[in-house]
């Protein structure tokens, strides 16, 4: 079978051709319909061969969506011909973040070697994906997978980070959005549908920012020296009580905390290495930063029940498996509206 592969470190990622796996005891072999392209892919594929913590060649690919092609011996809960997508911040599902299902958080993922398809096991850019557990396979309902395969990282993540600060979020409050890209666009969406807040956006693509008016934003900021100030002033001075960077450089995340309001929360979400100090004179008063990882299995579900509803919808360019590597050129270059989407059977 043919699969989009990182194979050596600084180089492009290859198409290639693979043997097709075959499920063993527990396993269940998915016919892989879309496979979401990720900026975080790019990050990994900019470490160093010191830095770069998982095998090579890489089967990318983190977000996947297909059907059930085969069962592996004693996997009971679905059914060949079933259509899902994979819930990839797999754990361990037995200790206590797991057993919550925090699986993005599993205490013992690490020790055991268990990491996500496309970071660091085979991925879903490849005609056939090896899921390990039939619990990772979250029933799409009807949902078209090629616009729904996003949801499985660019919308769970912003939605675990902006779930928790919903109760911050009321009336007469202002939620910043930084990088309306894959993730930035959804969580747009998200906040409109969750939140009663004014969502501002920033970004530095004049095309993004108008991605982002089109899918809710109420004001646009372009990504600059100034951001701050003009987001504080549509903030009548007061800054945003909810800021999610969707960027996670130096610059963004400085931007962040200079528009947080007193008693903010503040998410940095982009792996871009930006780090925010928390103190006296450094934010205001009971801002409260974080820097989540991904969600949880629930969460997904809670997504994917949204998009039923029609309240986000993914804006996808979709390419076959051999342009999968244009794809990611386009993506680094800045140029992809929405999320890149691969089709790996068509
Ligand atoms: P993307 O390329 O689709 O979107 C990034 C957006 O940020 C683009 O619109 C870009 O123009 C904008 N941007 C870049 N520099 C900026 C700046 N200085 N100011 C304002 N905007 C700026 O990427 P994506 O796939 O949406 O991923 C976004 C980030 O989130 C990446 O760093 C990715 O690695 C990370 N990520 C983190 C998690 C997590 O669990 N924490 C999960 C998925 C992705
Ligand atoms: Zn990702
Ligand atoms: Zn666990």
């Amino acid at each position: 079978m043919k699969a989009v592969q990182y194979r050596e470190i600084g180089a492009a990622p290859e198409v290639v051709t693979v043997p097709e796996p075959t499920p063993g005891p527990g396993q269940v072999l998915l016919r892989v319909a879309a496979a979401g392209v990720c900026h975080s892919d790019i990050a990994l594929m900019s470490w160093s061969a010191e830095s770069f913590p998982y095998q090579l060649p890489l089967t990318l690919g983190h977000e996947g969506a297909g059907t059930v092609a085969a069962l592996g011996e004693g996997v009971t809960g679905v059914e060949e011909g079933d259509v899902v997508a994979v819930y990839g911040p797999q754990g361990c599902g037995r200790c206590v973040k797991c057993a919550q299902g925090k699986e993005n958080y599993c205490l013992r993922a690490a020790e055991l070697g268990i990491l996500p398809p496309g970071l660091g096991a085979p991925g879903a850019m490849a005609e056939f994906l090896l899921v390990n557990d039939a619990r990772f396979l979250v029933p799409l309902n009807g949902l078209d997978p090629v616009t729904t395969v996003p949801l499985t990282d660019a919308g769970l993540t912003p939605y675990h980070a902006i779930k928790r600060s919903l109760p911050k979020l009321v009336p007469g409050t202002t939620a910043v959005v930084i990088g309306a890209g894959g993730l930035g666009h959804v969580a747009i969406q998200l906040l409109r549908a969750l939140t009663p807040s004014r969502v501002v956006a920033v970004d530095v693509s004049e095309e993004k920012l108008a991605l982002a008016r089109s899918v809710g934003a109420h004001e646009t900021v372009l990504s600059d020296e100034g951001a701050a100030d003009r987001v504080r002033r549509l903030t009548g001075g007061l800054g945003a009580e909810g800021v999610f960077d969707f960027a996670g450089v130096q610059p963004t995340v400085t931007l962040a905390g200079a528009v947080a309001a007193v008693e903010a929360d503040v998410a940095i979400v982009g792996i871009g290495g930006g780090a925010l100090p928390v103190g006296f004179n450094s934010t205001a008063f009971d801002v409260a930063v974080t820097a989540p990882y991904w969600g949880s299995r629930s969460e997904l579900a809670e997504v994917f029940d949204l998009a039923s509803a029609g309240a986000v919808e993914v804006r996808v360019e979709t390419y076959g498996i051999d342009e999968a590597p244009v794809a990611y050129e386009r993506l680094h270059a800045g140029k992809i509206n929405g999320r890149a989407v691969i089709l790996p059977n068509g």
